[in-house]
């Protein structure tokens, strides 16, 4: 669905940092493919530029990003480059930055969000009928249809995460990209986070890229994985060979610096995905 062909990124006018440096991955469809490695290593950049989000200053240096969709009405494909991707977003792909809780307007109703994001043919149907679907989707994943009466201020941190979730897979893109969407949260809101978001993959059949610094979530719920280190991919493959066998020195001590982890997918073992 995605090619990500030999892409070096920049920040500002000329010159400096390479964030991602000739990085080559693909984004298959119905997969969950992680992306790992420490803070700075380039993820969220990656998502950027994969999203074809270009206003924190970020610039595709060399190398391509390719994106194949089909449209859902016409059944037409589309083919673009991340920098064109914008009258794709939401419909085809869609986005949970990271840090994304601020991402939420204080002053205006959960209801109101989901509506204003949508695409003009979602929107058909009134209002009355919008809001059903709406609560309906929102049901589907715990969110009761009070919540979407509140204002985000109202609502736990875990709360607004998962309402951010809800909101970025209620259209059905075919891509969800989710930067860090459990980092700050507690365990066990962690948790039903990760489960709502295999549920949706699950359930759309869609790709999701997840971004963690936390090898233990790609252990628990990624497909492939992908290991970045200083802007470059130094490891890639499916999770469970990268896991039994880590190439990289830098994998090898990641994994070598996480709790024990038992035979079992954690979240396997917690029954939901049976
Ligand atoms: P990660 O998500 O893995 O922590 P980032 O993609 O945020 O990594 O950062 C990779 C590199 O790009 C870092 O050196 C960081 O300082 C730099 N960087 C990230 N965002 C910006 C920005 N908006 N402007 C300038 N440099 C940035
Ligand atoms: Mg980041």
């Amino acid at each position: 669905m995605i090619t990500v062909d030999n892409v070096t990124v920049g920040y500002g006018t000329a010159g400096f940092i390479k964030a991602v440096d000739q990085v080559s991955l693909t984004i298959n469809d119905n997969e969950i493919l992680g992306i790992a490695g420490e803070s700075g290593s380039g993820k969220s950049t990656l998502m950027r530029a994969v999203y074809g989000d270009f206003s924190t200053g970020l610039r595709i240096l060399s190398g391509t990003v390719t994106g194949r969709f089909v449209d859902a009405t016409s059944g037409q494909v589309i083919e673009a480059q991340s920098k064109n991707f914008a009258p794709l977003w939401w419909d085809q792909l869609s986005y949970i930055p990271q840090g994304s809780m601020s991402v939420l307007n204080p002053l205006m109703k959960i209801e109101q969000q989901v509506v204003d994001g949508l695409p003009a043919r979602e929107r058909k149907g009134g209002s009355h009928a919008l809001r059903q679907r709406i609560a309906g989707f929102f049901s589907g994943f715990g969110l009761e249809e009070t919540v979407l009466d509140a204002y985000p201020h109202q609502l736990s941190g875990g709360m607004r995460q998962r309402v951010l979730v809800a909101i970025a897979a209620f259209v059905n893109p075919r891509l969800i990209l989710a930067d860090e969407p459990t980092t700050a949260l507690d365990v066990v809101v962690q948790k039903k986070i990760l489960l709502m978001m295999v549920e949706i993959q699950r359930r759309q059949r869609n790709s999701l890229v997840l971004v963690s610094h936390d090898l233990g979530v790609h252990y628990q719920i990624t497909d492939r994985l992908v290991i970045m280190y200083r802007g470059q991919i130094v490891e890639q493959g499916p999770t469970a060979e990268i896991f039994a066998n880590p190439q990289h020195d830098y994998t090898k001590n990641l994994i070598a610096s996480l709790p024990r982890l038992h035979g079992k997918r954690a979240v396997e073992s917690m029954g939901v995905l049976a």
